[in-house]
């Protein structure tokens, strides 16, 4: 795995100049008369991303300089692993340690390249730790960022519910959790009959996985990830377009893996449980059908308007679950909808959240880390919106509208209002490669999460 990070600096490497377009004529008037009129000639302008080798008078590389808009910019760097010749280099920049760590991450998350079907056509710079920077918090976030896009880029024949059920186990080994899964027509006997009947038409049976970590005295923290592992849409099928990137429908089940994955390497005091609600929404003879009642793990019963929302089918169960034992905090991801996308675009999940201060909380870190989303209401009015006639509630509304909100509504019905619960609904997907952010899958809300929990629960 390429995060494009160097632990120690070696004599070789090279330093990396980094000032701002606002300081740049000022530290211009500084440098020696061969870096000027270099610069000069090279018609340097100071834009932010722009960036120039220097050679020293025997013309190998002696420094590049880099213009970038701010220190607390986290992308600044995100484009130099690719765009800066192969070579190890290190930061010659004067800021905060948190200033530094931050640069140091938008680096390493913009080494990343998907290789596991084609060799990259070459390697990535390297960028030295700075002695003052945290590197095991800086290779933590970049190894889990690294992970969850491996398992979201991974195309569905390779990542169907067995595969997660593979990493999930690996990552639970590394970290010494354990864990248990409940497959196929097991799901029945053990009463998690709509995961069952989301999954049962694929021949990838579906499966719920059960991981857990830490001393039980320690306070409960339970992650919820959608885990379909292909949407066909079911037998309402989606049209081909909507159909293309749905390998990445997995894409909460990743993202809570990989925060897991963050919450064991810090070892924060907490109990952790991570549920993973893994299926294949496939076409069969026995697939669910529009129209049908499914009764759920809480006996609520559920009449299924459309099988294309069977993320927040196969959720309901999860929650159940994880309700049962009375978290202190739950947080659930899933590709969820739509109308997500339509209200906040493609970067910007949207968080619903019964709990005002919970929610505060995560979006001051969502600030801080520049890990965007935004909250969006649980509008109980909205509610009746999944009224259905035979049935307890639709699993989906026939109105156009507030899709998202009625979606994360659903799932409240499953949610005590007794227990702080955190619901994202993002895209875990770049559509267009940015400084730090190549395209394919993403870890969205991840960061911040973390960074909530570091802070409500501490590090070590
Ligand atoms: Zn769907």
């Amino acid at each position: 795995m390429s995060h494009g990070l160097l632990i120690g600096r070696s004599p070789d490497c090279i330093p990396l100049i980094l000032v701002t377009e606002a300081d740049f004529a000022a530290w211009l008037q500084g440098q020696d008369d061969f870096l000027r009129r270099w610069l000069g000639a090279a018609g340097f302008k100071p834009k932010p991303g722009g960036f120039k080798l220097i050679p020293d008078p025997n013309g190998a590389l002696q420094c590049v300089v880099s213009c970038i808009e701010s220190a607390e910019d986290l992308w600044a760097l995100g484009e130099l692993p690719a765009a800066l010749p192969e070579g190890d280099y290190y930061l010659d920049v004067s800021c905060a340690a948190k200033s530094l760590e931050r640069l140091t991450l938008g680096w390493a998350l913009g080494a990343y390249r998907f290789s596991r079907y084609k060799e990259p056509k070459r390697a990535m710079a390297r960028l030295a730790l700075d002695a003052a920077c945290d590197g095991n918090r800086i290779l933590a976030l970049a190894e889990a960022v690294s992970a969850v896009r491996d398992l979201i880029n991974t195309p569905a024949e390779d990542m169907m519910p067995e595969h997660l059920a593979e990493a999930t186990a690996a990552l639970g080994q590394t970290f010494g959790a354990s864990m248990e899964q409940i497959v196929g027509d097991e799901l029945l006997a053990r009463h998690y009959p709509v995961i069952h009947a989301v999954g049962r038409a694929s021949s990838h049976p579906p499966r719920l996985l059960d991981l857990r970590w830490g001393d039980p005295n320690h306070p409960k923290i339970t992650l919820l990830g959608k885990g379909i592992c292909f949407d066909t849409g079911g037998l309402d099928l989606k049209p081909s377009s909507a159909m293309r990137l749905m390998k990445k429908d997995m894409g909460g089940a990743a993202t809570a893996l990989g925060l897991a994955r963050l919450i064991m390497s810090a070892r924060l005091p907490v109990r952790l449980r991570v549920l993973v609600a893994a299926a294949d929404n496939a076409v069969a003879g026995n697939a669910f059908r529009p129209g049908d009642v499914l009764r759920s793990r809480q006996g609520i019963t559920i009449e299924v308007h459309n099988t294309d929302a069977e993320g927040r089918l196969v959720l309901c169960d999860a929650l159940a679950e994880a309700a049962g034992e009375q978290p202190e905090a739950l947080f659930d991801f899933a590709t969820l909808t739509g109308a997500a996308r339509v209200a906040l675009g493609t970067d910007i999940p949207a968080l619903f959240c019964n709990d005002d201060t919970l929610a505060a909380g995560l979006l001051a870190a969502s600030e801080r880390e520049q890990d965007p989303f935004w909250r969006l209401p649980l509008h109980e009015a909205y509610r009746d919106l999944l009224d259905s006639k035979i049935a307890d509630i639709a699993n989906a509304s026939e109105s156009s509208y507030a899709g998202a909100i009625t979606a994360a509504l659903f799932l409240k019905e499953f949610v005590p209002d007794s227990i702080p619960w955190a619901h994202f609904d993002l895209m875990a997907w770049n559509l267009k490669a940015r400084p730090g952010r190549p395209e394919g899958g993403e870890a969205m809300a991840m960061r911040a999460v973390f960074a909530w929990l570091e802070q409500r629960y501490g590090g070590s």
